[in-house]
């Protein structure tokens, strides 16, 4: 009996989750950012690499805290058994504030309302005084407390810390990282929220307002803390063409997801044959077409169609034809491709990889959103890359 070698057993569609990278990245990020306290970005889970994984290897590796938008994304943490300090900023109007006080979740708020509704849920926990920190309105125009509210916000704050009913643990704020210039006036407005506040009577431990892209690219930003995502999972938030070159490789951060898939299929055809629907690519010669099982339910962009990269065994060819939901073809020519063959969509560039930016370029957006919206058919596995 021939034994299954390891490269049989692979997932037909995979996402490969590397851990060492992830490590590797945060240790760099605070090398690089030299904060205390580093907030390592989870939501989305964890920005589609796994949430539990991800949290994991992060507070591993140093991470202080973890940032989620959502409480459930908190408590689904807290259930997995994670422990370290999460803080929750975006709540709608049905937001369980209250298992996120069992959770041990500090809560980021944008309002009195919000606050009111914290004390409210805290009253039936005698033991709990919630931690939050209040999330200012500095120009993005999305949630935060807006400057007319800061007195208000922060008197009643004030008084409910007074009367130990909440610790106020922090004031945090967002850029829209529109230009420097731009984000230097939100940092002054987020400096007058943050007086107003000591003059109330406030005393935040933590002053954080800077993501991945202030973080790294404006030192004056990062106060006692930085919010890092896309940049732990090592991609850059910055444009492939940035003038000042400021990739991933510059900042010596690795990718830490590969996507891939064995090519399920291969067929020889004549000249002229059509490729996939409404037949967009058509051969040229006499080739072969390798079939990837993997479509834009799986989170690869249709819009890369006939561009979108794929490295099978170390040769780099392109999607031919349009992407459909579960597979696309590509053209390998008379290049020797067998069903059964690993196809790297992207991952790592050291290791042969495309960069997962081709693809984003190719499809007219950016990389946060091709990892993010990796679908669910696609396994994930963590371990090093292919
Ligand atoms: C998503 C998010 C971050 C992380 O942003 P990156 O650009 O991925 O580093 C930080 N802060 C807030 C408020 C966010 O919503």
């Amino acid at each position: 009996m021939t034994p299954v070698s390891e490269h049989d057993e692979r997932p037909t569609r995979e996402a490969i989750i590397d851990l060492d990278a992830l490590r590797h990245n945060v240790r760099r990020l605070r090398e690089l950012t030299g904060v205390g306290e580093l907030i390592v970005v989870v939501k989305a889970d964890a920005y589609g690499h796994g949430a539990e994984a991800i949290a994991s290897a992060a507070v591993e590796a140093g991470a202080d805290r973890l940032g989620v938008a959502d409480i459930t994304e908190g408590v689904a943490l807290r259930a997995a058994g994670i422990t370290a300090p999460i803080l929750a900023w975006l709540h709608g109007p049905q937001a369980a504030f209250g298992a996120a006080l069992d959770a041990g979740i500090d809560l980021g708020l944008s309002s009195v309302a919000q606050l009111d509704r914290v004390i409210e849920a805290a009253r039936d926990r005698p033991s709990v005084v919630p931690v939050v920190q209040f999330k200012l309105e500095t120009g993005l125009s999305r949630n935060g407390a807006a400057e007319a509210d800061w007195p208000e916000l922060f008197q009643a704050a004030a008084a409910a810390e007074a009367a130990g009913l909440v610790r106020v643990d922090g004031l945090f704020s967002h850029v829209s990282n529109t230009s420097t210039v731009d984000d230097r006036a939100a940092a002054v407005r987020f400096e007058r929220g943050v007086a107003l506040a000591t003059e109330a009577g406030l005393a935040p431990r933590s002053l954080h307002l800077a993501a991945s892209a202030a973080a790294l690219g404006e030192p004056s930003l990062r106060y006692d803390a930085v919010r890092l995502g896309l940049a732990v999972y090592g991609l850059s938030p910055f444009e492939p063409t940035d003038d000042a070159g400021r990739s991933a490789d510059a900042f010596g951060l690795r990718p830490v997801m590969t996507l891939r898939a064995t090519v399920a299929a291969v067929r020889r055809v004549e000249p002229g044959a059509g490729v996939s629907y409404d037949y967009s690519y058509r051969t040229s010669t006499a080739t072969t077409l390798a079939l990837i099982p993997l479509g834009y339910a799986d989170g690869v962009p249709r819009s890369a169609s006939n561009a979108g990269p794929v490295v099978i065994n170390g040769r780099r060819y392109q999607v031919s034809g349009r992407i459909a939901m579960d597979q696309f073809v590509v053209d390998v020519g008379d290049d020797a491709v067998a069903v059964g063959d690993d196809a790297v969509l992207f991952g790592d560039p050291a290791s042969g990889a495309p960069r997962v930016e081709e693809w984003a370029e190719a499809a007219g957006t950016i990389n946060y959103e091709l990892v993010t919206r990796i679908g669910p058919r696609v396994v994930r596995t963590t371990g090093e890359r292919s």
